[in-house]
């Protein structure tokens, strides 16, 4: 049976490339980077060098990145950090009502703890507007924190004008770029970001390694303690074997931006195309131009995505569905629930992300599969309403 795997937007293959630089450093070059000896001095070349393709694809200095274990972790401490360094000044946050859980139980637990949150609303295609931002914003605020890319619907947010609202009130702004980058250029300086979390594994680098981009200047409390590893920022020894595969996954996601973007909006184009024509309603959700390259975010009005979902799986289909960040309730997203779609349809939502590694036979075995699979589902539906179920 053939296996095609549209859910880049959960995680990514690692690339032959990138394993292959990482392999050394379990073995060969296995020493401690912040040792004295020689045996040090080579995974400490390779952190520097890391750091820098990371730099480099966000147009940061190499100083401005710390490494950590994951985009959570980067979150969390953004979050956290700027919370502690700046609770003299203020205990108010501004995020939004569609960001990862990373951020959204983050800024929960801080409530918990005396901080006050305000959740901006999006419109229906998932974007913030700068002046509801602006609005928000008080002598308390401390910290905006607005994703970059909506990871369900794929959203892009306008960055720039949100941070500059931010900046104006003297306020700093994170941002959750998790999914964009390696999806869309990215230019910190432009941007006017004051920090920026990313993950390895979302842009075909290993598993448990990420980063934080900390603008000069920019002092947050530290998160974890310990070591002085990563210029005393992030205590801990240093993932070298994780690092040096995210710098290898930075270098192949900017030098290979344009054809990614290319290739991955050729397939998901395709793919929506393609079903449109094969069944009735189907819509998708969110933006059409501002829009992650390798999203489709589809609703099959009239069935569930669950049963959706293990019917392609046993056809050897991986998609996600519209409560892909509790699949294991059947809570709706909240996601798309902020977008302003009513339940019924946000139980037949399907999230398929496509990536580097897939074709067009993929697509049109995907496309012929869910088309059967949707007008059987659609067939007991109504007979089950007919009789009524
Ligand atoms: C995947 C993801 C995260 C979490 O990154 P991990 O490295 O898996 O912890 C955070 N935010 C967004 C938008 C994501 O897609």
């Amino acid at each position: 049976m053939r296996q095609v795997y549209l859910d880049y937007s959960a995680t990514t293959p690692v690339k032959k490339e990138v394993l292959d630089e990482m392999l050394p450093y379990f073995t060969e070059n296995f020493g401690n980077p912040s040792s004295l000896y020689s045996i040090a001095a080579e995974p400490k070349e390779a952190l520097a060098k890391a750091r820098h393709q990371v730099a480099q694809l966000i147009g940061a200095q190499d100083k401005e990145i710390t490494f950590t274990s994951c985009g959570t972790e980067a979150d969390n401490w953004a979050v956290m950090g700027t919370a502690d360094a700046l609770k003299n000044k203020g205990n108010h946050i501004i995020t939004t009502k569609i960001e990862h859980h990373a951020l959204l139980h983050t800024c929960e637990f801080l409530e918990k703890r005396g901080y006050e949150v305000t959740y901006l609303d999006v419109d229906s295609e998932g974007r913030v507007d700068p002046a509801d931002l602006e609005a928000a914003i008080t002598d308390k605020t401390i910290l905006v924190s607005i994703m970059f890319v909506n990871n369900e619907v794929g959203t892009i947010e306008p960055i720039k004008e949100l941070a500059a609202v931010a900046k104006k009130h003297g306020v700093l702004f994170h941002t959750d770029a998790v999914q964009a980058v390696g999806n869309v250029a990215i230019d910190v300086k432009e941007l006017g970001v004051d920090m920026l979390s990313m993950s390895a594994h979302k842009i075909y680098g290993p598993k448990g390694v990420g980063a934080l981009y900390t603008h000069k200047g920019v002092r947050i409390s530290n998160y974890l303690h310990g070591g002085a590893q990563e210029s005393k920022k992030r205590a801990g020894t240093e993932n070298t074997a994780g690092i040096v595969g995210f710098g290898k996954a930075a270098e192949l996601a900017r030098t290979g931006l344009e054809e990614h973007i290319r290739h991955s909006s050729q397939m998901r184009d395709y793919l929506i195309e393609e079903i449109q024509k094969n069944l009735e309603n189907v819509y998708v959700n969110g933006s059409m131009e501002h829009r992650h390259p390798g999203n489709a975010n589809l609703t099959f009005e009239y069935i569930e995505g669950e049963a959706m979902l293990l019917y392609l799986d046993m056809n050897g289909i991986a998609v996600s569905t519209g409560s892909a960040c509790s699949s294991a309730s059947l809570t709706p997203s909240h996601v798309l629930s902020a977008l302003g779609i009513p339940v019924e349809r946000i139980h037949g939502t399907l999230r398929m992300t496509v990536g580097d590694m897939t074709t067009k036979e993929d697509i049109d075995y995907v496309v012929s599969t869910l088309t059967k699979v949707v007008n059987k589902l659609r067939e007991i539906s109504s007979v089950s309403s007919k009789k009524g179920w």
